[in-house]
């Protein structure tokens, strides 16, 4: 199996690709203007993808239709936008065939070409609409509905698009009254709709009300050869996990998640395929568990962070277990959970690397808070009126959280207690610009 020009795997001995992964190093060079995956000494390298720069790209969602509309129904619509699946969506009203484009870059990850049959009935065609999902780089992904069978091109399933390219035709499948494009921004975990602002339309804060005219601005446009990068990455890692090799799809896809600019479907994808491996491993060392084995315990899940392989209480001296626990926790996204088990871990023994692991779970933790703080407080600029109590209720939230934060930081490590209060303070003051953008409006 290698590498081959046009960025695919040619099948011919495995044993060549087992050696390719031993020496395989993903190397970044440049924090924010692209990354370089390179291959170590000693084999042919892929050339397609050695030495190709991949900067992110532009940011914001343009316009899913690729020619002036109106719109239809907007948020909250009452006809058929009252779900959390369709709240925050858009009605374009546009004839049968009008190309339809990723209003972002990612890869696709669900094209539902059903059948060409639609009409004013929910029982009979709400399943029936023809439906393209667009995974993006940031936990958001963009969900076309109502699209034509016949599409110019097919959206393939595992293609990475670039913001602009043309992933179907709209049409008139599904439960509809006429011909028009459904498009909202999800969540891909849960898949509901969430707010969302058009970077290409000035009026009402990016955001378009019904009976507003859209018209399709020009995409930045993406170089040539990140497109290609992006393609032949994304494709090589699949190809891998095809190939059985999960560990090799899981280097290019990390290295690219930082980057924040692989696609969340196939990370899951490969994560669960290396779960399996991962737990034949750990069951394998604490059989017959070496004296190193919490450092070695530790070394698995931090590079494969495949936590949840590993049971808790995993070792038989209490200490360990529960620094073993704090950093399952922290790895599987509860750093809340992991502190806990850091704190009564110190407790019971002052070894620095619980306090090592405590540090972490708070920089984890304090990451998070900002980042779902952020959210909230954009959620507030745009909330739906009868969402407002939701999103007030997300800040109060976050802003207890950060107070039970405070208190175990001052417990873990009491000389820090004023700048404690003082992170403390900033977070209740964003909770209270959530309240205030709430009454504003
Ligand atoms: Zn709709």
């Amino acid at each position: 199996m290698q590498f081959t020009s046009d960025g695919g795997f040619v099948s011919n001995t495995g044993m060549r690709l087992v050696a390719s992964i031993c020496v395989l190093s993903v190397v970044a060079l440049g924090q924010d203007t692209g990354i370089e995956v390179r291959l170590g000494a000693g084999i042919d390298p892929p050339r397609d993808i050695a030495g190709i720069s991949v900067p992110k790209p532009p940011p914001g969602y343009y316009s899913p239709v690729s020619k002036s509309c109106s719109v239809i129904q907007g948020h909250g619509g009452a006809f058929s936008h009252k779900t959390l699946w369709s709240r925050y969506a858009w009605d374009f009203a546009v004839p049968p065939g009008t190309p339809v484009v990723a209003a972002r870059a990612g890869v696709v990850v669900r094209a539902r070409l059903a059948g060409n049959v639609g009409g004013n009935d929910q029982k009979q065609f709400g399943h029936a609409g023809n439906v393209v999902v667009v995974d993006h780089l940031d936990g958001t992904a963009t969900s076309y509905v109502h699209l034509q069978r016949e599409l110019l091109p097919r959206a393939r399933v595992g293609e990475y698009v670039v913001a602009g390219e043309v992933i179907g035709a709209a049409g008139d499948t599904g439960f509809v009254v006429s011909p028009h494009l459904h498009y909202t921004v999800i969540d891909p975990r849960t898949q509901r709709s969430v707010p969302s602002r058009f970077a290409d339309f000035k009026r009402n804060d990016g955001v378009p009300r019904k009976g507003n005219s859209v018209r399709a601005a020009p995409v930045p446009a993406v170089p040539q050869e990140t497109m290609v990068a992006y393609k032949r990455i994304v494709r090589a890692a699949v190809a891998a996990r095809r190939a059985g090799y999960p560990d090799l799809a899981w280097r290019f896809l990390t290295e690219l998640h930082r980057r924040q600019i692989a696609p969340a479907y196939f990370y899951e994808k490969v994560r669960q395929a290396l779960v399996e491996k991962t737990r034949a491993d750990v069951e394998r060392l604490l059989k017959d568990p070496p004296d190193d084995v919490a450092d070695r315990l530790a070394h698995v899940l931090a590079r494969t962070e495949l936590a949840a392989a590993v049971p808790r209480g995993a070792h038989p001296d209490k200490a360990v277990a529960l620094w073993v626990d704090g950093l399952r926790a922290g790895f599987l996204g509860s750093p809340w959970d992991g502190l806990a088990s850091f704190a009564k871990a110190r407790r019971l023994r002052d070894d620095p690397r619980f306090a090592k692991g405590a540090r972490a779970a708070l920089k984890s933790w304090q990451g998070e808070q900002k980042r779902r703080l952020d959210l909230t407080l954009h959620e507030a600029t745009i909330a739906l009126p009868w969402h407002k109590r939701r999103v007030l209720d997300d800040a109060e939230q976050w802003a207890r959280r950060a107070r039970d934060r405070k208190r175990l930081r001052t417990r873990l490590f009491p000389a820090e207690k004023k700048a404690a209060s003082t992170e403390y303070r900033a977070f209740k003051e964003r909770a209270k610009d959530v309240q205030r953008t709430l009454n504003r409006r």
